[in-house]
């Protein structure tokens, strides 16, 4: 038989997968002899079972719960249900990877009318027993069975307005009591039965509503979010309660061994006196540094810095850990490695590894590499900050800057983001509910909660910018307005957020881009020790290029000139020159187009100097660039001299109906050669230009799209050199060059060797080369492909992320065959793909020599190649 249930002294915290990382880390801390709370973890195989409804699971799975049970009542020497001195439980979900504050908790189990008491007699205290059973019967009626929270609410507030007090404080014993019976005779209402008596019934309902929680549609969202499988499962943790609220010589806490924000090597955390860990980590009440604890409460402190610190030194890493003091005795509850900035995780690995704690291969794969994006973004520009008035100052809860005009609801974010709108989303604080409206805001905004609430915590994750407990502020969800000591803000009213400075200011703020020095430097450099792959940028113009070069690429590798014609300026002489009726006049427009083109690559080049350069020729359809407007057409018409009827008729001639799949590409060549002979050109007296100039030698790489045959490059490539040729002739001066080809038309990669007779490189064009392995139009696949993914057909789009299996045979077959014929060929990928870490891993694998991508994606795409490097040899 399986077995479900894990005492924490069977497990370690390599038992992830079965025991979650709650699970897995509550065991291995027990193991090390660390102060933790007794207790045994349900697995996630169970959860799993769960959902496969399977019956008979239960039944072994309440044996095995309640052998678990006996064996925390014989090491604790209490009872559940015991009358005397009772047993509680806290019942807590705890999933592989972490999902902070998307799924539920209850607390104190095991309370009923008749341990109630034994906990007062124990404790000496009945206002707190009383006041810990109406917390557990709100929790377990709204987690587990499903009462809405807010008829709980209303009894707490009518009894405090009965005795006009104002704070859950000031309620007596008395009250708690009146409390309870009205608690449970909500319960009854809804359910239909009285309060739970039996606490193995209770454990048994908690159970089932962990594994319940596993599906909630926040926790859904945030596992889309964050690419967590739906097949996990969540393992349900059960251990003794301690008390964090028995007064000043209790409390709990949560801290990081290192500063999740920046780094520091300091221990950072924050603590509450006399309450319950729930209130901390919701956000509820806002808590006191951690440094008060050591004036507070010496000794524990002292034994807490011990013990986090042994934890660091054991788990390589920063650890996240949640403790509670009960009596001015120390527990653990729960350690993980840390969520952090990703400014943070830089420092902090790159201070490791001077430490000797980590090598540098650990560093390096200890970055998520998307994650750097997090830190390529602007902060705000000093200047124009000064300018602004500033209306108060939060917790700097994530870094970055924002502005966004002001909604109160996640529904407002993505209501305001459809009409590419951008938002601030201002909450009194949030919770997980909200995690829709996050995703769209530019930034996070909250009256109260600290730097561990949940806004924070989720704001850090996705690298979104975020202020919270901005105490000052008074929130008004309802009338949607910010109160402050200077006025208010209203919805629609533009403000400006610093996550890295707290501070909050009114209108837009300029920003700036962020430098890239010191520790990130230092870090990308070690990445590039490792990576075998080249990095090199999507660019069209010089300021791309030059962001490219900043960022660390080696090169451009797609330079797409369609861009360059849709410019305003040159748009009414492409025009005419897709409408000229002859060669001549087609001729005559594309002369005006000439010294526009050459001055395009004249700036790249220069940016680029002697680090290659692919350009590639005209793509998309000529349709696409004919205007749609009456004016439009009427202008052109009136230089052409023609009637706009004719232009229109045009117009209608060239339309396509599947333009994806028509007259595009090397397929314009074999119409109309004039069009890339004036490409060529431009680029030829660019680089020679350009190469007198700077007295460095420019490598222009031609590159043909779509080629599919080897007679179809022949043919263009024979008209490209002729006017190459010409150019040179006339300049009396000669370049070396190369003509290559994109690999996208999936017959390309099947006749690759042939192709390789001619071409000199081979760029994968996988945008379309999954378009047209999948016919799946790119203009179209939008529509379905979401459906795709909750069906679980495939788990990710494949225009994202590349389809390794299907497309990616492709391209290592075309590599293969490439290299059969031209052994020095220079292979590499350009579509969105190369700047997508998984897809970079698999380019390693099959051996490219490089992967190209936006600007932005190339710090990203470097450590991704480095990852995959160290993964490959360390195989
Ligand atoms: C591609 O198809 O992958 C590519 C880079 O070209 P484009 O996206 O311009 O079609
Ligand atoms: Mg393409």
């Amino acid at each position: 038989m399986e077995k479900y249930v894990y005492s924490f002294k069977e497990g370690n915290k390599d038992m992830r997968d079965l025991l979650g990382g709650k699970g897995a880390n509550l065991a291995e801390m027990t193991n090390l002899g660390l102060p933790v709370p007794n207790g045994f973890t349900i697995t996630t195989q169970a959860c799993n079972r769960f959902y496969e409804e399977n019956e008979e699971l239960w039944q072994d799975l309440k044996e095995e719960i309640r052998k678990g049970i006996e064996n925390v009542e014989k090491i604790t020497n209490k009872g559940f249900s015991d009358k005397e001195n009772p047993l509680l439980f806290s019942v807590r979900s705890g999933a592989k990877i972490s999902m902070p504050g998307m799924m539920d908790t209850i607390l104190n189990l095991g309370l009923n009318d008749v341990t109630v008491e034994g906990l007062s007699k124990k404790t000496n205290n009945e206002r707190f027993a009383y006041d810990s059973y109406r917390r557990f019967i709100q929790m377990f009626s709204d987690v587990a069975m499903g009462i809405p929270k807010a008829e709980f609410d209303k009894i707490l507030n009518k009894q405090k307005e009965k005795r006009n007090i104002e704070s859950d404080i000031d309620l007596n014993t008395d009250d708690l009591k009146e409390i309870v019976k009205e608690y449970k005779a909500i319960y009854k209402k809804y359910i239909g039965e009285e309060f739970p008596q039996d606490p193995k019934v209770q454990l048994f309902n908690a159970v089932r509503a962990v594994f319940m929680s596993w599906n909630t549609p926040r926790a859904k969202t945030y596992r889309k979010l964050n690419e967590i499988s739906d097949t996990l499962g969540t393992a349900v943790n059960v251990q003794e309660m301690v008390f964090g609220n028995m007064g000043m010589n209790s409390g709990t806490g949560v801290a990081f061994t290192r500063n999740p924000a920046t780094g520091e090597n300091v221990l950072f955390g924050e603590f509450l006196i006399d309450a319950q860990g729930e209130d901390v980590v919701a956000g509820v009440r806002t808590p006191e540094p951690i440094a008060r604890l050591e004036n507070e409460l010496p000794s524990v402190y002292k034994e807490f810095k011990e013990t986090v610190e042994k934890l660091e030194k054991h788990y390589k890493d920063m650890q996240d850990i949640e403790f509670t003091v009960e009596n001015g005795k120390l527990f653990m509850l729960q350690c993980r490695n840390g969520k952090r900035t990703t400014k943070a995780a830089i420092n902090i690995a790159v201070d490791q590894v001077n430490e000797g704690l980590i090598t540098k291969e650990e560093a390096i794969l200890r970055i998520e590499p998307k994650s750097i994006d997090q830190i390529l973004h602007p902060t705000f520009e000093e200047k124009d900050v000064k300018s602004k008035e500033e209306i108060t100052k939060g917790l700097p809860a994530s870094p970055g800057a924002a502005s966004g005009v002001v909604v109160f609801s996640p529904d407002k974010v993505i209501e305001y983001h459809k009409n590419n709108l951008k938002t601030i989303l201002v909450r009194e604080e949030t919770s997980p509910e909200d995690i829709d409206g996050m995703v769209y805001a530019e930034g996070i905004l909250t009256a109260r909660g600290g730097m561990t609430s949940h806004a924070a915590v989720v704001a850090r994750g996705m690298g979104k910018c975020c202020v919270a407990g901005c105490s000052e502020l008074r929130v008004d969800e309802e009338d949607k307005v910010i109160r402050y000591h200077g006025g208010e803000i209203k919805e629609g009213d533009m403000i400006s957020i610093d996550g890295s400075t707290g501070y909050v200011y009114l209108g837009e703020i300029k920003k700036v881009t962020p430098e890239l020095s010191g520790n990130f430097a230092k870090f990308m450099e070690w990445a590039d020790e490792f990576r075998t792959l080249e990095v090199k940028a999507n660019a069209d113009n010089p300021r791309d290029a030059k962001q490219a070069l900043d960022f660390g690429a080696q090169g451009v590798g797609l330079c797409r000139t369609e861009h360059m014609f849709f410019d305003d300026k040159r748009i009414f002489q492409v025009r005419k020159m897709i409408l000229s009726k002859t060669l001549e006049e087609r001729e005559k427009a594309l002369e005006k187009l000439l010294p526009y083109q050459r001055g395009d690559f004249e700036g790249i080049f220069k940016v680029m100097e002697e680090k290659g350069v692919v350009i590639r020729l005209l793509d998309p359809p000529l349709h696409e660039f004919l205007p749609k407007t009456k004016e439009d057409i009427e202008s052109l018409a009136k230089d052409m001299g023609i009637t706009t009827q004719v232009i229109e008729d045009r117009i209608e001639d060239m339309k396509e109906f599947n333009p994806m799949l028509g007259h595009r590409g090397c397929r314009l060549c074999v119409t109309w050669p004039e069009i890339y002979k004036m490409q060529v050109r431009a680029i030829m007296e660019a680089a020679i230009n350009v190469s007198e100039e700077i007295k460095k030698d420019i490598k222009p790489m031609i590159m043909v799209p779509l080629i599919g045959e080897l007679k179809e490059l022949e043919f263009v490539k024979g008209h490209l050199v002729e006017e190459i040729n010409k150019v040179f002739d006339e300049k009396n001066k000669k370049l070396a060059y190369e003509i290559g080809t994109m690999v996208e038309v999936p017959r390309a990669a099947l006749l690759a060797d042939e192709i390789a007779k001619e071409a000199e490189f081979f760029s994968f064009g996988t945008n379309d080369m999954t378009q047209m392995t999948w016919g799946y139009s790119r203009d179209d696949y939008g529509k379905f492909v979401n459906a795709y993914i909750d069906n679980g057909i495939y788990e990710r789009s494949p225009f994202d992320s590349l389809d390794t299996e299907g497309v990616g045979k492709l391209l290592d077959m075309a590599t293969k065959l490439g290299r059969q014929t031209r052994p020095d060929i220079h292979v590499g990928i350009c579509g969105e793909h190369g700047g997508d870490p998984r897809s970079i891993e698999f380019c390693d694998a099959i051996g490219l020599d490089y992967v190209s991508c936006s600007p932005y994606r190339v710090p990203i795409a470097r450590l991704a190649a480095a990852q995959a490097a160290i993964k490959r040899k360390s195989k």
